[in-house]
């Protein structure tokens, strides 16, 4: 707030994690829509409520300004059936939400927005996304609209994460219940928060320490990266199916915009998909710059570094300009 004394900010918009199936888009904050916040809390039990707490008090702070939510699941809502449904008893869809919402929409949308204008697509086309960092996820964008994701009801499901497994076994449940005895809020934490990265290579869940590791010789950092790598690059093949054509793969997130030696290593099991891979321009793109990794006759590969904050506050602004029905020169907090 301090920082803002000097400002005068025209729209508060916030990140919100799970909008549900009823949210489709960014809208502004109203009762009905914090309902539905609550609502979607049972889908998302740790972020929701938390998003909810800031909304309450941004409202309390500046009851005047226009505050709008924008959703990570939003993106997503626009996959078709057979990609969001689970093949399980239509019931638990029908009664109990129980389908794939798919997570990072905001930063998904930006990166393969911001690659398909770089390489004068204008948001056509098809393109990967693989947005690597703590959480990870992959995406599948046709002009410029989501048709799959890698993670499904929760966060957990899809690719090797910092600390998540990603996909498992269903029925390991089972096993670790029949044979360890364990209940179910034990196995979900450790599949949430000691698997991934950190329970394969039992040493760490930054990627940095563990390429540092590898390095020095580590065997669990070495096979930890080779299965982030490797399911990571399954993944992005699985996506591809949603596209009808495929123009190009963007990388973002902590480990998507600093690895050169994930990006690799990754784009080593796609060389099926004609990728035409650039060992010198992906060795020498500085890190956190966006640039262009391949050498110009395949599909594209981009290395996008991610803005969520700027995809809210351009979607607050065009939420807070269809409402207002006028083109202000806003400065958004
Ligand atoms: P994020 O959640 O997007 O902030 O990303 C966090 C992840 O990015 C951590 O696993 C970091 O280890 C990883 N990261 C950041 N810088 C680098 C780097 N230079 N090389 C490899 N991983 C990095």
């Amino acid at each position: 707030l301090e920082r803002l004394a000097n400002y005068s900010p025209q729209a508060i918009g916030h990140r919100v994690v799970h909008g549900g199936e009823k949210i489709t888009k960014a809208e502004a904050i109203t009762p009905v829509l914090l309902q539905a916040i609550r609502e979607a809390a049972a889908l998302a039990p740790l972020h929701n409520p938390a998003n909810l707490l800031g909304i309450e008090a941004t409202l309390a702070l500046f009851p005047d300004l226009p505050q709008v939510a924008v959703f990570d699941t939003a993106f997503h809502q626009s996959m078709p059936a057979h990609a969001y449904r689970y093949a399980l008893p239509q019931y638990l869809y029908s009664e109990h939400a129980v389908r794939r919402y798919g997570f990072h929409g905001t930063s998904h949308a930006y990166v393969t927005e911001r690659a398909s204008e770089l390489a004068g697509h204008k948001n056509e086309g098809g393109w990967l996304s693989a947005h690597l960092g703590n959480g990870s996820s992959t995406c599948a964008v046709w002009n410029g609209h989501s048709v799959d994701t890698s993670m499904g009801m929760t966060p957990l499901e899809g690719v090797v994460m910092g600390t998540r497994s990603g996909d498992v076994d269903p029925s390991l449940h089972l096993f670790l219940a029949s044979n360890l005895g364990w209940d179910i809020q034990k196995i979900d934490s450790m599949l949430n928060k000691e698997s991934g990265l950190l329970g394969l290579s039992g040493l760490s869940n930054d990627m940095r320490t563990l390429v540092e590791a590898s390095e020095n010789g580590h065997d669990g950092a070495t096979l930890a990266i080779e299965v982030f790598c490797y399911r990571l690059a399954k993944s992005l093949s699985a996506m591809s199916c949603g596209l009808p054509h495929l123009d190009g793969l963007v990388f973002t997130g902590g480990i998507g915009e600093n690895s050169a030696y994930v990006r690799e290593k990754t784009l080593g099991y796609l060389a099926h998909f004609g990728f035409q891979f650039s060992k010198e321009k992906n060795d020498a793109l500085p890190r956190g710059t966006e640039g262009r990794i391949d050498d110009g006759t395949g599909p594209q590969i981009w290395v996008i570094p991610t803005d969520e904050e700027g995809r809210i506050a351009k979607e607050t602004r065009q939420v807070v300009e269809v409402s207002q029905n006028t083109s202000p020169e806003v400065s958004l907090a």
